[in-house]
């Protein structure tokens, strides 16, 4: 049967209102791909496979939860959704309003969001609304104006996201037969790891898949749930997981203690090598912050804390590069330009 979207195939394991009218854009379905040459550089002896949700419609895991949201939203006339957003949570928050004929409005921090989420939100019809102040100012302004009118808020504090998001973990316990022994993913305001932490407990009760340990990475200069306090001015390259109060940071450090694991800080120098050998060794490339819980994974395996040998392992890489075209650009040794004929490329190539 042709894949119909998130809803129809695993809606039924989700907690969602019956007045609940589906929105999708066949979100989901994601590949898990295997990353043998990544595995064999961070030491080998184990399987590694990559989720890769940036081939979700509007290139993050953030669909997931928006189908939910936004399917919820609609089946009770709702006709406005707002979002706080470090850019993927508006593109997708504006792209499942349009399909449902509804408004999307996005607060996001002045200056601080990858132009392709920027793009893709105006691209879709939001209306896009800048704050001089950071990410975790704008989710409270949207709270605020959500709790006084009716508007309806599509950030992962909306419990129908977290259970959009749980039905990662159902795919990858349905690809490879049971859960991983690691997962690791990047933590920016924690709704991801908490459903993934969710959905795997939930399919373990069904189906008895097992549970795997979660390794959450944050970057060193916001990372609120590694140090044990909100963090006032958050910088950091991966601007998707620049927050310094994350909303589900109980849940999040719940999730790491109840499955062994744990939350660990990632340098953005960690982070952007990975992003870049990722590119380079496997043909995946992934916004930077997509690319911290494997940043971590390496940590972890070079410091000793965590040995691999024989297990399989599950990094969740977020989002697409594509969308964060900037930090590569800035890197990027300008292409030659050549005369066009045939000789002048061959002395170019061929010396
Ligand atoms: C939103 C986002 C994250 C962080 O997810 P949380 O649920 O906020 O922890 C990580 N990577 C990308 C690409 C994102 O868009």
């Amino acid at each position: 049967m042709a894949y119909s979207g998130l809803l129809s195939r695993y809606g039924h394991l989700l907690n969602l209102p019956p007045h609940t009218r589906t929105i999708s854009l066949l979100e989901g379905d994601t590949p898990l791909i295997p990353a043998d040459y990544l595995s064999r550089q961070l030491g080998g002896g184990f399987e590694l496979f990559i989720k890769f949700e940036g081939l979700n419609p509007t290139g993050s895991f953030k669909d997931r939860g928006m189908t939910a949201a936004v399917s919820e939203a609609f089946g009770r006339n709702a006709t406005t959704v707002i979002c706080a957003s470090t850019g993927n949570t508006a593109a997708s928050a504006a792209a499942y309003a349009a399909r449902a004929g509804m408004k999307s409005i996005v607060l996001i921090p002045q200056g601080k969001v990858a132009a392709g989420k920027l793009a893709g939100a105006a691209a879709y019809g939001a209306r896009v609304i800048q704050i001089e102040g950071s990410f975790d100012d704008a989710l409270t302004m949207v709270i605020e104006i959500t709790n006084k009118h009716p508007i309806c808020l599509v950030n992962s504090i909306n419990p129908y996201r977290i259970e959009g998001q749980k039905t990662g973990a159902f795919e990858i316990c349905d690809a490879i037969e049971s859960a991983p022994d690691w997962l690791c993913l990047p933590v920016g305001n924690a709704g991801n790891i908490s459903a993934y932490w969710a959905g795997f407990k939930q399919y373990n009760e069904i189906k008895s898949t097992g549970l795997p340990q979660v390794l959450g990475v944050q970057a060193a200069g916001a990372a609120p749930l590694v140090i044990g306090h909100a963090v006032e001015n958050p910088e950091t390259v991966a601007t998707a997981i620049r927050i310094g109060k994350p909303a589900r940071g109980e849940q999040a450090l719940q999730a790491a203690e109840e499955s062994n694991g744990k939350i660990i800080a990632a340098t953005d120098t960690q982070i952007v090598d990975m992003q870049k050998l990722l590119a380079r060794l496997e043909g995946i490339w992934v916004e930077p912050a997509s690319a911290a819980g494997l940043a971590g994974l390496a940590i972890e395996i070079e410091n000793g804390n965590l040995n691999p040998k024989g297990k399989r392992v599950v990094a969740i890489c977020t989002g697409h590069g594509l969308k964060d075209p900037d930090i590569v650009i800035k890197d990027m040794v300008k292409p030659q330009v050549v005369m066009p004929n045939l000789s002048a490329l061959e002395e170019v190539i061929l010396g």
